[in-house]
């Protein structure tokens, strides 16, 4: 565990749709109408009801957020983000950065004390995980100077190899 300002941040190796918290970040595309990894995960695991409303939402754009309530899961709320497709000869940081932020900033807006994080982007969409993990705990601890209810940020991270990448970065940032 990692305090930042007003924000705890804790690292975690498993499965997002399993967190009892009150809200879970889906890296979703676009269209907001279900894709694989994490995406597909969550609409299998929180059932048709996400899908449902996700229909109403219209789409979302890169580095934008949107919420719906979770159907099955535990957790209250899924907000969806669409992270960036990784480019090698285009910085796309900033919209993986607005990703983030704006997740924190919807929770917040519904009230969310706790919110989860996977790695955004980091599958299939490319972006390298060192990369993607600064871009990450930037975010947050950005966000505290603004943050009004959100008490702690978890990364889950589903693999070993990110789940220390993570304790490691954070590890150093709180030197
Ligand atoms: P993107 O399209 O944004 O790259 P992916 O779903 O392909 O999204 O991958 C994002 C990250 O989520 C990857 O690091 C992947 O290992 C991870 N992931 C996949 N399933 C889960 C899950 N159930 N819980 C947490 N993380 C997951």
């Amino acid at each position: 565990m990692f305090k930042y300002n007003n924000i705890t941040i804790e690292i975690i190796k498993g499965d997002i749709t399993k967190l009892e918290c009150d809200a879970i970040v889906n890296a979703a595309n676009k269209t907001l109408l279900g894709g694989g990894g994490v995406d597909g995960a969550i609409h299998r695991a929180g059932g048709s009801k996400i899908l449902e409303e996700c229909r109403k939402l219209g789409g979302c754009q890169t580095g934008e957020a949107k919420i719906t309530t979770a159907g099955r899961l535990k957790a209250k709320y899924v907000v969806h983000t669409v992270g960036p497709v990784y480019k090698k000869n285009e910085d796309r940081s900033e919209l993986l950065y607005n990703a983030y932020y704006n997740s924190m900033k919807l929770a917040d807006e519904y009230n969310a004390k706790s919110i989860a994080f996977p790695a955004i982007s980091t599958g299939v969409y490319g972006y390298p995980k060192s990369e993607a993990s600064d871009i990450a705990v930037k975010s947050v601890k950005d966000y505290t100077k603004i943050n009004k209810n959100i008490e702690k940020v978890t990364f889950v991270l589903f693999s070993e190899d990110d789940y220390r990448l993570y304790c490691t970065k954070l590890e150093n940032y709180m030197k």
